[in-house]
């Protein structure tokens, strides 16, 4: 989500004269989108802010001239004071309801009073309604967000302090930001949002719509080919959306789909409002409806309270599923929420030791989801060139990464079919069939 605030915002500075640059040594605005989910991420933001420094010193000395530095993102809706406190040099303070406003919070930055701007207000009027800054290039595959916030609060979870209550795009406008999307080429959307599947308002028929009929509705635009979604949550995983699993051709056969834990006290404890058993059945219904989906997940081991029992019962649960993918994390006591207060702290070492068991365990399965796939034919997405002479990189139907070659220097934006040759880890290789 952070990685499509900021192509939103460099989309709306671009009438005011700014153009992206990797390289911060000669930048006149430096924006740091920030992460708060976890603490590891709120510690990167200091010592990013660091870093800043030394560049921005470096170019006032060189040259005269001042960068604009914005922290923008979530640290910067949680603590935007202290950002201030501790680097009392940064210029703008940006919460991710409102960097809509980051055109007049640029123009008012004085260099001389040095007057700080700080702007974390969860406002009344949704940034998209202010966002309506031209798209003007993006690459054939781009993140569109349809719902944020979140109204669930996990006890683990920062998410509804810092993007607030759960909210959901309106129908006009994600299908308005789509068709602009594929007016600059690409070619597959993401449909984004902290539970995208909560997503529902008003469809065209003036019923409320969930996102299996947003994504039906989306499908109908004819140069748009591979339709994604993530992050799901398993309560809001209704039959419309499962369906669409397998009558929407344009809807790709992949389901992130967090469960976090597979012990029912640790998913009580976590506020999750669902047992292992119910997570399970979503699961069994999606793959009956379609059975090559690839399901996805994510886990947190070290909860509060979490007892070699509990450990055990996630590893089984894993072992049930048999994921594709899946991403795991030690837990991290986020300020502010319910768990960082409880008893029962799991200590480093036992996170440490979990996480690796759990790391394991979805690496052998995500290597075997990938190893099954040699001999099958794919067609791929290319997205950019290899580091390899005549190498591209294109993204399966089922979310992996894939290497082939061709001499034929434009590729990128076409689906190719491709036969897959071998598979590794994170990524398969593959020979040309055809083009389409
Ligand atoms: N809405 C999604 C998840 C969004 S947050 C859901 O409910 O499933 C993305 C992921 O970050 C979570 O799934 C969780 O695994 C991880 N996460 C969130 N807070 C965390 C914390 N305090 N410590 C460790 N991992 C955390
Ligand atoms: Fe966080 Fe997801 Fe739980 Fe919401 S549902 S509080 S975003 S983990």
């Amino acid at each position: 989500m952070n990685f499509y605030d900021s192509e939103r915002m460099t989309d709306l500075l671009k009438p005011h004269g700014y153009q992206l640059d990797d390289n911060e040594d000669d930048a006149d605005l430096i924006v740091l989108n920030t992460c708060h989910i976890r603490e590891k991420a709120v510690e990167k933001t200091y010592s990013e802010l660091g870093r800043i420094r030394v560049k921005i010193n470096t170019r006032k000395e060189k040259t005269g001239k001042r960068s604009i530095v914005a922290v923008a993102g979530c640290v910067a809706q949680a603590q935007g004071k202290e950002i201030i406190k501790r680097s009392p040099w940064v210029d703008i303070v940006v919460g991710p309801q409102s960097y809509q406003n980051l055109p007049e919070l640029i123009a008012k930055v004085d260099p001389v009073n040095k007057n700080k701007n700080i702007n974390i207000d969860f406002p009344t009027v949704p940034k998209f309604d202010q966002l309506n800054a031209n798209i003007e290039e993006r690459g054939p595959s781009a993140f569109l967000t349809i719902q944020e916030g979140c109204d669930k609060f996990c006890t683990f979870c920062v998410v509804p302090y810092t993007r607030g209550a759960e909210y959901s795009r309106p129908l006009k406008s994600i299908i308005d930001e789509a068709k602009q999307l594929i007016d600059v080429g690409v070619k597959e959307i993401t449909l984004l949002g902290q539970n995208v599947n909560a997503w529902c308002s008003k469809g065209l028929d003036n019923r409320n719509w969930g996102l299996g009929k947003l994504i039906d509705e989306l499908a109908k635009i004819n140069d748009l080919k591979f339709i994604r979604y993530t992050t799901s949550h398993p309560l809001d995983m209704d039959i419309e959306l499962i369906k669409s699993h397998r009558d929407n051709k344009k809807l790709m056969p992949y389901l992130h789909l967090p469960v976090q834990s597979g012990s029912d006290n640790v998913l009580k404890l976590m506020n999750r409002k669902h047992s292992a058993k119910e997570y399970l059945k979503i699961i069994e219904k999606v793959r009956n409806y379609n059975p090559k989906i690839a399901i996805s997940g994510d886990f947190i081991v070290g909860f509060p309270g979490e007892s070699e029992k509990d450990h055990l019962l996630t590893i089984s649960l894993i072992k049930q599923v048999n994921y594709a993918q899946a991403y795991s994390f030690k837990y991290s006591k986020r300020p502010g929420t319910p768990g960082s207060v409880f008893l029962n702290q799991v200590n480093e070492d036992t996170k440490n030791l979990r996480l690796h068991e759990v790391q394991e365990l979805l690496r052998s399965q995500q290597l075997s989801f990938n190893k099954n796939t040699i001999n099958s034919t794919m067609k791929v997405l290319v997205l950019k060139k290899g580091k390899k002479k005549y190498q591209y990189i294109g993204r399966s139907p089922y979310n992996q990464s894939v290497y082939f070659s061709s001499k034929n220097e434009n590729l990128i934006g076409s689906f190719i079919d491709l036969s897959i040759t071998d598979a590794f880890q994170n990524s398969l290789t593959g020979n040309i069939l055809s083009d389409f």
